[in-house]
């Protein structure tokens, strides 16, 4: 067929220099990628593979594992093996086991910068290290271990507090020629985390990984995170994005993906137009929406499906969509690419919508 236009993004995105964590690409003309970090010890490389293999199932495009201990360092190199998507070290202190994880064929280590300067010295040597590697740093800002120097300059963890020390830390790697790191400033709040990005982009063309912190259980983090990431991705702010839940890690490849696909910053698969009923519903919309959407979470395709409370907007949104549903006198309408092909009691209209899905999947290409 013909080459499909991208649809439209809000803005075009900020030019970043393209590093490489592993093989996949950060920055520059990449997709934006997403993240999330294995909850399991990484000294159990068992229940970290299984859960690497879920996160990779669910759509994962980098996955970071937490190094603090030689225990969890001497494991990384089976993890780094077997894991299907680059695996990050995530280390806060020691040097040695920096030099592990590039050793042990990690396609990243984040490090902290409130704590690096106990390492001033091995700067260089870590950069010589990962750039004869090939492996990529990020240099990971986080109010809640910002340098003590700067707390005291600032008084707390402002925008400019994370910024000056993001931008240190960078120095200290290009004092070096060393120029194959992203950068992450994240805070909890999403406000400061924003204004930090913003001033961070101004300052070079370090690619950046967007998260905010401890964004708490799944309800606020995803609305923090998707508030935060929307404000900068649809300003082309963004390389790579981490959602942070107190939840499991599957659900922050959910919430980060659909935050993509909502900015076009990703192909759009399943889609689930459903009206938020009102009081000329003459169906059980909320039941009816999850019922579709669990019926057909499996699919990859991009299939816009329309389920309507009523015929007021119904049939309009219905046509609008790949196939969906207007309801009314205990019937569903149910359109296909715009035409009514059949009207269905109600009891059958989840099933017939899921069979008409699979049979329009079918024809389509994967998103
Ligand atoms: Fe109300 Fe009908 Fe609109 Fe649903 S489609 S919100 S039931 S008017």
């Amino acid at each position: 067929g013909l080459p499909k236009t991208p649809p439209p993004t809000i803005s075009p995105r900020r030019k970043t220099r393209q590093i490489m964590v592993g093989k996949v690409a950060v920055g520059g003309d990449a997709p934006i990628s997403v993240q999330s970090m294995c909850t399991t010890p990484t000294t159990d490389v068992n229940a970290t593979l299984q859960q690497i293999a879920e996160l990779t199932a669910s759509g994962c495009d980098i996955v970071r594992v937490a190094v603090p201990s030689q225990d969890d360092a001497d494991r990384l190199q089976l993890i780094a093996r077997k894991s299907q998507i680059p695996v990050i070290a995530d280390i806060h202190f020691q040097p040695k086991y920096v030099f592990q994880a590039i050793d042990a064929g990690c396609g990243a280590v984040r490090v902290n910068p409130g704590n690096i300067r106990q390492f001033d010295d091995k700067v260089g040597e870590i950069a010589k290290a990962a750039k004869d590697a090939g492996v990529s740093i990020r240099i990971g800002v986080n109010a809640g271990s910002l340098d003590p120097r700067l707390l005291e300059k600032y008084g707390k963890a402002t925008p400019e507090a994370l910024v000056e020390s993001a931008v240190w830390e960078a120095s200290l790697f290009e004092e070096h020629d060393f120029h194959d790191f992203k950068i992450s400033v994240k805070h909890n709040d999403p406000v400061v985390m924003v204004k930090a990005y913003e001033m961070l982009a101004e300052r070079g063309d370090w690619p950046l990984h967007l998260g905010v912190t401890e964004a708490g259980p799944a309800f606020q983090g995803t609305i923090k995170s998707s508030v935060a990431f929307g404000a900068l991705l649809s300003r082309g702010i963004g390389d790579t994005i981490r959602v942070s839940l107190s939840a499991p890690p599957v659900e922050e490849i959910k919430v980060g993906s659909q935050i993509l696909e909502s900015l076009n910053l990703r192909p759009r698969k399943l889609e689930i137009v459903s009206c938020p009923s009102c009081g000329r519903a003459q169906v059980d919309v909320y039941t009816l929406a999850n019922e579709v959407t669990a019926g057909l979470e499996k699919l990859t395709v991009p299939l816009r499906v329309a389920v309507m409370g009523c015929v007021v907007n119904g049939p309009g949104e219905a046509r609008e969509a790949d196939l969906g549903v207007a309801s009314g006198n205990g019937k569903g309408q149910i359109f296909v690419k715009g035409e009514v092909i059949k009207t269905v009691p109600e009891s059958e209209i989840v099933a017939t919508l899921i069979e008409e899905a699979n049979r329009l999947a079918e024809t389509m290409d994967p998103a």
